[in-house]
């Protein structure tokens, strides 16, 4: 079987699993502590029933400069020459035959998000103390009681001000951008990939796929999913508070030889979203392990 025929039956099948992989969710649970029972509600907007990826129509409605934030980063990212939001508001691929490098994960993601039962909202909740950049939100069910129409919308999250407050070099704060996130959040949305809690050091399906995306791109690649804490001053003019940090690493080839770089991302923990604490983070584990203050919800 081919590579993309091989893909495409592997989606089949997880697409036939989504609900029960979603449900356990690893970073959803821990995290966002939401739980995955559905409201129900019943919308005028014949659009509303239309499965895909979609930018929010309501309130959380990114703004011009968020979508184009959205398209450019998802456009590198997948080298798609003619992606965009169409006048509806849905992710339009355009003419799929068009790509100029970017990555064919990444593509074989975005394409996998075309083709689904359900629909996913792109939402924009800046400033939010309860969203570190962003996060898959319990789904909300559809149903149109004069047409009988239905359907689940899961809403992705973006706080858009948190990726202004990472640090670190360029290379590693663009291995962490918008376009990677939402590509995390439809790792769980559409492949039902987990987050790994287990350790301090695991990384977990999802960003094991993110970082075949990071590779194919050479960008360095995430070390481990939960962000670490400590208390530091990131100048040397401030008070030290709490810093998340995240690690990277990228091999390079040097005269012959292998040589595996380091970065660091970091940014300030309250300033971005919520801190799980040493007994938060063991009762997630439901272990006696030790553990140290992590930061992340995406
Ligand atoms: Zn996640």
């Amino acid at each position: 079987m081919n590579h993309a025929s091989r893909i495409a039956t592997e989606l089949r099948d997880r697409q036939s699993h989504i609900r029960k992989y979603r449900r356990q969710c690893a970073c959803l649970m821990l995290f966002a502590f939401i739980s995955m029972i559905s409201d129900t509600i019943e919308a005028g907007d014949p659009l509303r029933y239309r499965a895909g990826l979609r930018i929010s129509t309501d309130k959380n409605k990114l703004s011009a400069q968020e979508r184009e934030s959205v398209i450019r980063s998802l456009s590198e990212k997948s080298g798609f020459q003619e992606i965009g939001f169409n006048e509806d508001g849905f992710l339009d691929l355009g003419d799929t035959r068009k790509f100029s490098g970017g990555s064919s994960t990444a593509r074989d993601l975005l394409l996998a998000a075309l083709d689904l039962s359900f629909a996913i909202d792109l939402e924009s909740h800046n400033r939010s103390k309860d969203i570190a950049f962003a996060r898959l939100d319990k789904p909300v069910h559809y149903f149109n009681f004069s047409s009988r129409e239905e359907i689940d919308v899961y809403p992705i999250q973006i706080d858009f001000s948190d990726f202004k407050k990472l640090r670190g070099d360029k290379e590693v704060v663009d291995s962490f951008d918008i376009g990677f996130t939402i590509l995390h959040e439809l790792g769980h949305a559409v492949l039902g990939l987990h987050d790994s809690i287990d350790s301090d050091s695991d990384l977990g399906e999802c960003e094991q796929y993110i970082n075949s995306i990071r590779r194919e791109l050479g960008y360095p690649v995430r070390e481990h999913y939960l962000a670490k804490t400590f208390s530091r001053s990131l100048t040397t003019t401030e008070r030290s508070s709490l810093v998340a940090e995240l690690n990277f690493t990228k091999l390079v080839e040097n005269g012959g030889k292998s040589k595996k770089l380091r970065y660091v991302l970091t940014w300030r923990a309250y300033e971005v979203g919520p801190i799980v604490s040493e007994s938060g983070l063991l009762a997630a584990r439901g272990k006696s392990a030790k553990a140290i203050a992590a930061s992340i919800n995406e």
